[in-house]
């Protein structure tokens, strides 16, 4: 375990990702470097099918590379097979998607809830009100007993946050969350995430929205799966 301060929470060396498909091989991701440290709110942009995705996938273990290292709170991502990762994964990071990937019969509530029962890091006795917290803090605990498909977009997308909050991860990782949200209500999801920021968590998040990616800490550009440019801002 690495607790200094000064080391990355995920690092990437030389990570490549190359798909078999049809029409021969495709490299999606060519020999990236990437460092991710505690306190971020690293935004990775790029147009459509420049390894957005990918990169996530890779660096959250929900796929493999092809070569390279992940380290991932100082344990080698790269060495894992699926369970391991998904084990490694858990521990440290909330994942949220553009589509919100919500379970449709459970509760607001229990999807919440949910992941502290996998991880078993709270007891029983507390998964509820701590639950119940953390959809206070995205402003939406008075619709705890509803179900998800009774939520707005924006609502829901704020629910898929709590859910991936629930075990206290390292960092929170979400490709294109505001995808499918109108720009207002993109607006109310960016608030939550500086205001996470603002909480010492750190945040990595992709996105194709060039305006949205503005309000990042450091933005790094992909093109055809290379980095083409990072810059730090300056935050007021
Ligand atoms: P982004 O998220 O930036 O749009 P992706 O990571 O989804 O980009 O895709 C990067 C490249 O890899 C694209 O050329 C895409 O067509 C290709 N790609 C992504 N997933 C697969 C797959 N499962 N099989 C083959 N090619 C893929
Ligand atoms: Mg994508």
């Amino acid at each position: 375990m690495n607790s200094s301060t000064d080391s990355p929470l995920i690092e990437l060396r030389a990570a490549v990702k190359v798909y078999d498909s049809l029409a021969g091989p495709v490299t999606a991701l060519n020999k990236v470097d990437l460092q991710i440290f505690q306190g971020e709110f690293l935004v990775i942009t790029g147009k459509s099918g420049s390894g957005k995705t990918t990169l996530v996938n890779i660096l959250t273990g929900l796929d493999r590379a092809t070569s390279g290292e992940i380290w991932v709170n100082g344990e080698p991502l790269h060495r894992f097979g699926p369970e391991r990762a998904a084990k490694l994964r858990g521990k440290t990071m909330g994942v949220v998607f553009q589509s919100f990937e919500l379970l449709p019969t459970l509760t607001v509530l229990q999807n919440v809830m949910l992941p502290m029962d996998f991880a078993r890091r709270y007891p029983a006795w507390e998964q509820r009100k701590r639950a119940l917290s953390l959809l206070e803090q995205v402003e939406i605990a008075e619709h705890a007993r509803k179900l998800p498909t009774a939520l707005s977009g924006g609502q829901q997308q704020r629910l898929a946050i709590a859910r991936a909050m629930a075990n206290d991860p390292a960092i929170l990782v979400a490709d294109e969350p505001t995808g499918s949200l109108d720009s207002a209500t993109a607006a109310v999801i960016m608030d939550i995430f500086e205001k996470l920021i603002e909480q010492g968590r750190t945040v990595f998040m992709v996105t194709h929205d060039e305006d949205i990616a503005q309000r990042g800490s450091r933005i790094v550009t992909l093109a055809d799966g290379e980095i083409v440019h990072s810059e730090e801002r300056l935050r007021l």
